[in-house]
């Protein structure tokens, strides 16, 4: 997962996108990037927190009023300085790119780039096969007929990319002498919204980003989200074209929801805050249901992404919420850290027990997903340490069965737990007394109960398998699970 920004205004676009980067922050915490343009590319990437990669000196040098910016949380490349994005190439015109997502057929395109479309690659970031086929099509189409409309070119542009390229992608690019280019997979797997703001001189700057939460700090009114299939361009002198070029079903991630987006967002006109609550209200009812007479003293979130879903559970089952771990702010998501060692230690850093809330206490934990299941179980452990009575333990998502090839860092089968252990298994091995997980039916209900979207069903793949591209079979699974795996040993 990672986050993306792109703005094009009337001033100087560096410093707002920083602010953006730090809103974005969340969804990738490995490396940065920013690149602008006046007559040429300004770059500043880097590894670790955005915080850390700019300043002063180094923001200074990023000249221009349009530019993109990048979060980066691998999920293909490498660890390191030359795979954060965003990528350029110089030909044509000059294209720089950045996306969120993860492509599916990103080792064939390599070979097919490498091979037949005499592209040379630079990095390992699936990226940079986007751009190749992208600017491999821009530059034809432009030998073949420069005088042509240029958004025609860009229209046909992303055709290609369509057609060529499987998988997830939110992609903004920029291209010296001609403006701003976004679009969204025919699927709209991840999100990327739309903002605008009246410039002082009357003209509309536009910022586009994987999550809406910036718009509001920088002055910029929330429009509607990129559309699946969609292709928007702005000119450098701020005129707006867009046309959605396929209409596949809308299927985008339910994991957004679940984990990833900040509560604030609203993504895909479905509000992340308001989803997380009904996963709790759908939780309490299966709870009741299931277990009428089992009623917890507290219930407790995992912090800090379940505080909402824990909330309304509590709520809607008359039980006291409380927060009776206390999260350290300055650690960062475990979940999203390279390397499994790392994510052990930092579980018993980042949390502490108030035990005058848990001793001798009936305690539901909620989390929002049980992933290999080492964090859940040293939860339990220290909950049980601080002298609860009783330990059930409540997941807002379902059974994670599968790996995620849409840029989720959802891992291979056999880290797992779910795909590996029954339910029951599971609750003995994380020590609860009992072990309950959201329905998918009651998910996708949660998610998609209100507001005036357009979503067909969100992708669930890794929940039941259903991979919405529809080219994830055994085989493929097999070898990109090696890939995966390849790759992470690399890092
Ligand atoms: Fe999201 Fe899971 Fe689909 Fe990946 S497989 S896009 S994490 S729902």
């Amino acid at each position: 997962m990672c986050g993306v920004v792109g703005i094009i205004s009337q001033k100087p676009v560096a410093s707002e996108l920083y602010d953006s980067l730090i809103y974005l922050q969340h969804r990738g915490q490995d490396a940065a990037g920013i690149i602008t343009y006046n007559k040429r590319f300004h770059t500043k990437k880097g590894v670790g927190y955005v915080r850390d990669i700019f300043d002063e000196h180094n923001m200074s040098r990023l000249k221009g009023n349009i530019g993109i910016g990048h979060t980066r949380y691998p999920t293909t490349g490498k660890y390191n300085h030359e795979d954060a994005q965003p990528v350029w190439t110089g030909v044509p015109y000059g294209i720089a790119m950045a996306h969120n997502g993860n492509l599916v057929n990103h080792q064939e395109l390599l070979l097919e780039l490498s091979q037949k479309d005499g592209r040379h690659l630079n990095t390992s970031v699936d990226v940079e096969v986007i751009l190749h086929v992208f600017a491999g099509k821009l530059e034809q189409l432009r030998n073949a007929d420069n005088n042509c409309d240029f958004f025609d070119h860009i229209c046909r542009a992303t055709h290609e990319v369509y057609k060529r390229v499987s998988g997830a992608y939110s992609v903004i690019c920029t291209i010296i002498g001609k403006g701003m280019i976004v679009f969204r997979d025919p699927h709209g797997i991840r999100p990327l919204t739309r903002g605008e703001r009246i410039s002082s001189n009357g003209k509309t700057d536009y910022l586009f980003a994987s999550e809406p939460s910036v718009f509001y700090s920088l002055s910029f009114e929330s429009k509607s989200d990129v559309a699946p299939g969609e292709v928007i361009y702005i000119t450098e002198d701020g005129q707006y074209h867009s046309k959605i070029l396929s209409s596949k079903k809308f299927t985008p991630c339910i994991f957004e929801y679940v984990y990833f987006a900040r509560p604030d967002a609203i993504l895909d006109d479905v509000s992340v805050y308001r989803s997380r609550l009904r996963m709790g209200q759908n939780l309490a009812n299966a709870w009741k249901t299931k277990y009428p007479n089992v009623t917890p003293d507290i219930i407790i979130p995992a912090p800090a992404t379940s505080n909402n879903a824990a909330l309304a559970m509590a709520n809607e089952m008359g039980i006291r919420y409380s927060e009776g771990l206390y999260k350290n702010p300055f650690i960062g998501r475990t979940f999203i850290m390279p390397g499994q060692q790392k994510r052990k230690k930092s579980i018993r850093h980042k949390l502490v027990p108030l035990s005058f809330e848990i001793k001798d206490k009936d305690v539901m934990i909620v989390d929002d997903s049980i992933v290999r299941g080492n964090t859940s179980q040293e939860i339990v452990k220290m909950v049980r340490d601080f002298g609860a009575n009783k330990v059930y333990f409540v997941s807002a998502c379902p059974p994670l069965i599968n790996p995620c090839f849409y840029g989720v860092d959802i891992p291979t089968r056999s880290e797992l737990i779910a795909s590996n252990m029954s339910i029951e298994d599971i609750r003995e091995h994380l020590d609860v007394d009992i072990l309950m997980y959201q329905e998918l039916d009651d998910l996708i209900e949660a998610v998609t109960r209100r507001g005036e979207h357009e979503i067909y069903r969100p992708c669930a793949a890794c929940l039941d398998g259903n991979y919405v591209t529809g080219d994830v079979n055994e085989n493929k699974i097999n070898a990109l699970e090696k890939q995966r795996i390849k790759e992470r040993n690399n890092l």
